[in-house]
């Protein structure tokens, strides 16, 4: 595999895995599309008071799922929000009363829980608005419904293999029974025989916390494999899946750590899917710490939960400095895909001036998946999209090893994004696609 021989140190300000519950959240505005495919509909009305953990709004169809109260309070209306991803999206916005009332049943142990079926556990994920806790956040129903035929495995990963971000290793260390419980309710569902966690060299406390809770309840069928905390290693598409390769369209039995957790929470302790570890980050950030982040609360207040800025950051990014997503507004909001929200000043992200390509094939070289980034993004500028798609748009796995690569300081991994926006808005037509990006300018965010 080509990866890049770059120095990824943690995030230095990052002194306890312990993570931090907010005390005051004023207003969530949950999302009602978690992705392009996702839809439902309000069940509740503006004026209405609902509790942490109460159903708002019912999935359209199969594919979709309900959204759920992420903090109790009084329902303001139901209006429009940023997605950090695909900008503005429906949503249902909530003044919280602080009081932080749950639902009767919110973290009580669901009865019968060993006699449900395969097909009863997924109408619950569905019911729990349970989505894979990534960029994409498939719902989980949906991606187990048709089972993983090729693999005995079902696979965890819980690298984290971009700068700053720990908000998984956090969890694993202050959660690893959940996770690892989580994991055996997917693995059951999946009919797989064995697990296999993965985690990087930089996680060794928690791979180690892991085997010893592995030990303590002697399942043999759980296994951990600590991969070389080498960019872009630890990235889905490039683990070292048995029976699968590396390809990238297959349907695999791989899930993050921080799904399984959210598994567990909804099948065992009857908790839909309200809140998330974030990690809030960056050199902006007076602490950077990890945090229980409700759904729906906007990057400015979770930034707040950390004391707020230091100083005014050049950047706000939503997940690590490779692949993460730039916003432009801070009234978006947090949904499953949020790891990370980093607040980056202009020493970390200078402008710099992108200029012609000068076909020096650097950019090849350190795909991957062996695509032609060059031609995918030379493609896209001159909106030409089934030559990007032929180039291998929809191959690309977001790494940013190309954007980080290029000495002309080129735009590619937002002119790739941009391309398969489009790819998927001519095949799916549900929403305007992304925006096209800026050519005079990008951002290097990343320290070398
Ligand atoms: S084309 Fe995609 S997979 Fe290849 S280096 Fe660029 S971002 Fe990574
Ligand atoms: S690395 Fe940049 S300049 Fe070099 S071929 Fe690729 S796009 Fe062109």
């Amino acid at each position: 595999m080509k990866t890049l021989p770059l120095d990824l140190k943690r995030e230095l300000s990052l002194v306890t895995w312990a993570i931090k519950k907010p005390r005051f959240v004023e207003e969530v505005n949950l999302l009602l599309q978690s992705n392009l495919r996702d839809r439902s509909v309000a069940c509740v009305e503006a004026g209405e008071r609902v509790l942490k953990g109460q159903k708002i709004a019912d999935p359209v169809d199969a594919y979709s799922v309900a959204k759920h109260a992420s903090v109790s309070g009084q329902v303001k209306a139901v209006a429009t929000t940023t997605h950090p991803v695909f900008g503005p999206v429906a949503c249902i916005k909530i003044v919280s009363d602080q009081n932080i009332e749950t639902l009767p049943e919110y973290g009580c142990e669901r009865n019968g829980l060993q006699h449900l079926t395969r097909r009863q556990c997924l109408s619950i994920f569905q019911e729990m608005g349970l989505t894979e806790h990534d960029l994409h956040a498939e719902p989980l129903h949906v991606k187990l419904s048709t089972g993983f035929p090729k693999s005995e495995t079902l696979f965890i990963n819980a690298c984290e293999p971009e700068p700053y971000v720990t908000s998984g290793y956090s969890l694993m260390m202050s959660h690893p029974l959940e996770v690892l419980k989580g994991a055996e309710i997917l693995r059951n569902i999946s009919d797989a025989k064995k697990i296999r966690f993965f985690l990087d060299q930089n996680q060794l406390d928690a791979a180690e916390f892991l085997k010893s809770k592995i030990y303590f309840l002697n399942w043999k069928h759980v296994e951990v494999e600590v991969l070389e905390a080498k960019y872009p290693q630890g990235l889905d598409d490039l683990l070292p899946l048995e029976g699968y390769g590396q390809t990238h369209d297959a349907k695999k039995p791989l899930f993050k750590a921080a799904t399984a957790f959210a598994v567990h929470e909804a099948l065992v302790l009857q908790k839909p899917q309200t809140e998330r570890v974030v990690t809030i980050g960056g050199e902006c950030i007076v602490e950077s710490q990890n945090v229980w982040a409700p759904m729906g609360v906007s990057f400015a207040e979770a930034i707040k939960f950390c004391r707020g800025l230091l100083r005014e950051p050049r950047k706000v990014l939503m997940d690590g400095p490779m692949r993460g997503i730039a916003q432009k507004d801070l009234n978006a909001s947090v949904y499953a895909g949020t790891q990370a929200i980093l607040a980056l000043p202009k020493e970390e992200v200078p402008l710099v001036e992108a200029e012609d390509c000068i076909r020096c094939g650097q950019c090849i070289e350190s795909c991957p998946v062996d695509i032609s980034p060059v031609m995918i993004t030379l493609a896209a500028e001159k909106q030409l999209f089934d030559i990007a798609r032929d180039a291998g748009a929809e191959q690309c796995i977001e790494c940013g090893n190309c954007s980080f690569v290029c000495p002309s300081k080129r735009p590619m991994l937002e002119l790739i994004r941009y391309a398969d926006s489009q790819l998927q808005w001519q095949s799916l037509t549900p929403k305007p696609p992304l925006p096209r990006p800026r050519r005079k300018f990008r951002t290097l965010a990343l320290k070398k």
